[in-house]
C-alpha cells in the first residue's frame, strides 16, 4: 500500500513530510529558511505496487538506451500536475502523470523521451548534482519545491540560477531553468525516444498523445499549466515532425498487452482513491463498475474513509478473484492493522511478501511492523529480522528505521536502537539529529564493529555543496 497512509492517510503524511522537507532544504542550503516554504505541500510517495509497475515500464527503455547498468530508483512525487524526468539514477514521476495517462504507452512514451535526454547527456552537470544529493527527500524537494529554491540564490551553481528565475517570475520559471532544454536537445530526445520505442516493439502514439494534449492546453487561456509542459515547449512543427516519423514505425499500431493495461488501471484506481477522495476511482472506471480497478478503488476508499469491516469484506472478494495478487494481501494487512488485529495482519503481509515478485522492501517493513505490534518476545525478534530484510532492499526508506529502533529498544539493545534512529533521521535529511543519535549509539556499540563504523560514517557525513566550517 501507500506507505504514507498507514497512520494518518496520504494527506496527513504529506503535511508532515512537507515539514521534513523544509528542514532538509534548510540544511542543504546552509540554514536559510525561505518564508514561503511552509506553503509547499510536496511529498515522496512510497508504494510497492506502483513502483514495481513503473520499473517495468522503465526497464526495457533503459536497456535499449544503453542506460541500464546501475538500475534506476523510481521516485513518486505526490503532486497532481503532470511531470516526469530522470536525474542520475532516479526516475521522478508525479502521481498526477500516472493518473492522467490512460494507457501504459502514454507514460512509457514520456519515459522514452526522458531517457533520450539522459542518453544525450543533456543538462549533465545539474543531473550530477541531483544524483549526488543524499536522500530522496532532499532531491525531491530541490526539484519540486521551486519556490523554496529562491532562498538559495546566494549559493553557487545551477540550482541557485533557478532560484534567480523564481525571483523574477514564479515557480514555473524556476522549473524551466532547472529542467529546461535547448530546442536541439528536444529534437534529439524525440528521435531517441522513437528509436527506443521501436526497438522495444512499442508505439509512439502515447508520446504523441501526451505532447498533443500539452499543445492544446497551452492554447487555452486559464488552463492549469503542468511543469512538464513548461520545460517542454511543444511547437506545432515539432509535433508534426514527430507524428510523421512515428507513423513510419512498424509498431505504430501496437497496443499495450491486456495484463499490463490492467496493472495500469489498478494503479490509477489506487492513486485516485488516495488523492481524489471517496468515489474518485469509481468515477474514472464508471464504464466498468464491476471491473477489478473499480472494485479495488472502492476497497481502498472504504479502508481510507469507511470502516475496516466493510473494507475487509471488499478486499476478501477481490482476493477470491485474484488469490495470487500480492497487493491485495498487502491491503488486507493494512486494513487489519487499522482494525488493531496485528496477528491477522502479520499473516496477510507474510502472504504478500511471498507473492511479491518485485521483492519490495516496503512490504517487508509492513510485515515487520505488524510483528512488532504483536509484541511477544518471539515476534519482536522476527520483526527485527523482517525489518532488516526490508532495509537491505531499500536502504533509504526512513520509515523502516523507526519501527526497527523500537524493536531493538524492546529487546534492550540500546546501541542498535540509537543507530536505527540515526538512520531514520539521516534518510529524512535531518543530519544534525542523525549525528546526535549516531554519537549516542557509539557509546553503546563495540568500537570498530560494523554498526559502530556505520555510526561513524553518519557522524563524518558532510552534505554535498555545503562549505566546510
Ligand atoms: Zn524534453
Amino acid at each position: 500500500m501507500i506507505e504514507a497512509a498507514r497512520m494518518t492517510g496520504w494527506r496527513g503524511r504529506a503535511a508532515r513530510a512537507a515539514l521534513g522537507l523544509v528542514l532538509a532544504i534548510q540544511l542543504v542550503l546552509g540554514g536559510q529558511a525561505p518564508a514561503f516554504a511552509q506553503r509547499q505541500n510536496l511529498s515522496v510517495v512510497r508504494d510497492a505496487e506502483i513502483e514495481a509497475l513503473v520499473r517495468d515500464y522503465v526497464r526495457p527503455i533503459l536497456k535499449v538506451a544503453g542506460l541500464s547498468k546501475a538500475g534506476v530508483d523510481i521516485v513518486l512525487i505526490n503532486d497532481s500536475s503532470f511531470n516526469a524526468f530522470v536525474a542520475g539514477r532516479r526516475m521522478f514521476i508525479n502521481t498526477g502523470a500516472l493518473l492522467t495517462a490512460e494507457t501504459p504507452n502514454e507514460i512509457i512514451g514520456v519515459i522514452a523521451h526522458e531517457a533520450g535526454h539522459l542518453a544525450g547527456r543533456h543538462q549533465e552537470r545539474l543531473r550530477d548534482q541531483l544524483a549526488r544529493a543524499q536522500t530522496m527527500a532532499v532531491v525531491a524537494s530541490l526539484l519540486g519545491m521551486g519556490a523554496t529554491i529562491a532562498g538559495a540564490a546566494a549559493n553557487s551553481g545551477d540550482i541557485a540560477r533557478a532560484g534567480t528565475g523564481i525571483a523574477m517570475g514564479g515557480a514555473e520559471v524556476a522549473r524551466r531553468s532547472l529542467l529546461g532544454y535547448q530546442r536541439t536537445e528536444e529534437a534529439t530526445a524525440d528521435i531517441s525516444a522513437l528509436r527506443y520505442l521501436d526497438a522495444t516493439g512499442q508505439s509512439a502514439k502515447g508520446m504523441l498523445k501526451t505532447f498533443e494534449r500539452f499543445q492544446t492546453a497551452l492554447a487555452l487561456s486559464g488552463t492549469k499549466v503542468d511543469p512538464y509542459q513548461v520545460s517542454h515547449p511543444m511547437p506545432r512543427d515539432r509535433i508534426a515532425n514527430l507524428s510523421e516519423r512515428a507513423a513510419k514505425s512498424s509498431h505504430f499500431d501496437a497496443v499495450d498487452p491486456p495484463a499490463l493495461q490492467l496493472r495500469h488501471d489498478m494503479m490509477r484506481a489506487k492513486i485516485a482513491a488516495y488523492t481524489g477522495g471517496q468515489g474518485a476511482a469509481t468515477r474514472i472506471f464508471r464504464k466498468d463498475p464491476r471491473g477489478l480497478p473499480a472494485l479495488y478503488g472502492d476497497a481502498i476508499s472504504t479502508y481510507l474513509y469507511g470502516n475496516a469491516r466493510g473494507a475487509l469484506t471488499k478486499i476478501d472478494a477481490l482476493i477470491k478473484l485474484q488469490p495470487q495478487n500480492a497487493y491485495f494481501h498487502e491491503l488486507r494487512g493494512d486494513i487489519l492493522m487499522k482494525a488493531n488485529q496485528p496477528k491477522e495482519a502479520a499473516d496477510a503481509y507474510a502472504r504478500a511478501v511471498k507473492l511479491d515478485a518485485s521483492r519490495s522492501g516496503l512490504i517487508s517493513v509492513s510485515y515487520g511492523q505488524a510483528l512488532l505490534a504483536i509484541g511477544s518476545p518471539d515476534s519482536i525478534k522476527k520483526a527485527i529480522d523482517e525489518l532488516n530484510r526490508g532495509i537491505q532492499r531499500d536502504r533509504e526508506n526512513p520509515a523502516a528505521y523507526q519501527p526497527l529502533a523500537m524493536a531493538y529498544g524492546r529487546t534492550g539493545d540500546i546501541g542498535m536502537a540509537e543507530l536505527a534512529s540515526a538512520e531514520a533521521e539521516f534518510y529524512k535529511g535531518q543530519y544534525l539529529d542523525a549525528k546526535i543519535f549516531a554519537a549516542r549509539a557509539q557509546t553503546k556499540l563495540k568500537s570498530g564493529s560494523p554498526a559502530w563504523t556505520r555510526a561513524q560514517d553518519i557522524i563524518n557525513y558532510r552534505e554535498a555543496g555545503k562549505k566546510k566550517n
